[in-house]
């Protein structure tokens, strides 16, 4: 086992309990300490003779294209791994059940916890994990209904599909595909590919399901040989969406329309579909609203790492007399600037720039808004809360990663939201 954070760590203890042996490493020592105590013996696989080995599992952080241990695993002829993979291979043991696999660009966790949502308040046993929640290695399996019905819903990163080759998800949906990540592929040709892997030819009981509101996701969608629902942003009635609360703005739709797909394949009536989409409630740093302070509300959407994720949520706000948005963005730059929120720059009042993309952002951004160069997440906090007015709205989405200035996007979103959580008690 390479790389031992939550997920490595629930692999290490799933797999001694199964009986296997197993050797564990990563940089950090307290984590190799953790293995130990679980019962692993610990070496660096990079220096072992891996002849002999069942497996390299690797955790999805480890960047396979440019870490050394794809070549030594090879050169042995020992596969390359991951946690969903020892999933998939003691899926045959698993009481009755079907398993949904969700990918795409954004929208993963979103309609990973949204199908989740509707299918426990229509009463399926339903099991969430992948690339959200806990280890999928660390849970009970699902006990199925008195139908034998139990779903495992997984978000899956491309990551996660790229160490799996035996995942043969029932339902497989891609919510949409744009440039990311690119920095751990050959190009965005390659990129694609490792998701459209969740759709291959030996899935031919597989339903897939596509959103192809975008080139990319069309092209997947026209290789698809076996069941194809495409399904479109545009296949939702407004007045529909405006009932829920925790789905609005347009790619919201998207995501909806993904997961009433899902869930009419495994057979929810539109009543059900109805209640479990009005009583979703929105993920922690996706569109979150954090406060109210300073007369304006507060929207965390650390989660939005990328232009493309950071678009949807400035086109959520259109402008109004009594409702002018401020946008703090920047962080660590991915690679696609910020094209993809040019359209909605017109959205924007003013904009607050942190973090290693500061400069970057603000040159691409020219003239198009006033811009405050803030630098860190406190000050721009600071700066945004001295000029709203009532009526407006801030809003966290930075179209960066977080690792600059913070361990993760989860402890930027936290931060933002102490900081606003300050901001009403002063
Ligand atoms: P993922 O798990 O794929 O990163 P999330 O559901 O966590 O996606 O959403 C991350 C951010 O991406 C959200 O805050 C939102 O701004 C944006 N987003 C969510 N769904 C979509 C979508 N369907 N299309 C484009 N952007 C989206």
């Amino acid at each position: 086992m390479l790389g031992l954070a939550r997920s490595g760590l629930a692999t290490v203890e799933a797999l001694i309990a199964s009986g296997a042996g197993v050797t564990a490493w990563d940089d950090r020592e307290e984590a190799r300490d953790d293995a130990m105590a679980l019962g692993a013996d610990i070496g660096n696989p990079l220096d072992i003779d891996l002849i002999g080995f069942a497996g390299v599992v690797v955790s999805p952080g480890v960047p396979l294209n440019r870490h050394p241990i794809a070549a030594h695993a090879r050169a042995a002829h020992v596969p390359v791994i991951g946690d969903i993979e020892l999933f998939a291979e003691a899926e045959g043991d698993l009481p009755p059940h079907k398993v949904v696999g969700i990918t795409g660009t954004n929208g993963k966790s979103t309609v990973t916890a949204l199908v989740t949502h509707m299918l426990e308040s229509a009463g399926l046993p339903t099991l969430m994990g992948g690339n959200i929640g806990l280890p999928i290695l660390s849970r009970e399996p699902l006990i199925p209904n008195e139908n034998g019905v139990g779903v495992y819903v997984l978000e899956l990163s491309s990551y996660q599909i790229d160490l799996s080759h035996s995942l043969a998800c029932d339902v497989a949906v891609l919510t949409n595909l744009s440039p990311d990540h690119l920095d751990r592929y050959d190009g965005f040709a390659g990129y694609a590919a490792s998701k459209a892997r969740l759709f291959g030819l030996q899935h031919r009981d597989q339903v897939a399901i596509v959103a192809t509101d975008d080139d990319p996701s069309r092209m997947i969608a026209g290789r698809i040989n076996h069941r194809l629902h495409r399904v479109s942003a545009k296949d939702i009635d407004p007045a529909d969406q405006a009932r829920w609360p925790a789905l609005q703005g347009p790619h919201n739709a998207q995501n909806a329309v993904c997961a009433i797909a899902v869930c009419r394949v495994l057979g929810l009536d539109d009543e059900q579909i109805e209640r479990g989409l009005a009583t979703y409630k929105s993920l922690p740093h996706r569109m979150e609203l954090v406060g109210e302070a300073h007369g304006a509300r507060w929207f965390n959407d650390s989660k939005a790492t990328n232009a493309a994720s950071a678009a949807p949520a400035l086109a959520a706000f259109p402008p109004a007399p009594d409702q002018r948005l401020h946008w703090i963005a920047g962080g660590q730059a991915k690679g696609d600037g910020l094209s993809a929120c040019r359209p909605w720059f017109g959205h924007v009042k003013r904009a607050y720039l942190i973090g290693e993309a500061m400069d970057a952002f603000a040159a691409e951004i020219g003239d198009a808004i006033p811009v405050e160069r803030s630098g860190d997440l406190a000050a721009a906090v600071g700066q945004a809360a001295a000029l709203v007015a009532p009526g407006d709205v801030v809003l966290l989405s930075p179209a960066c990663a977080s690792f600059d200035q913070f361990k993760d996007y989860e402890q930027r979103g936290d931060m933002f939201r102490e900081l606003v959580r300050a901001l009403e008690h002063e």
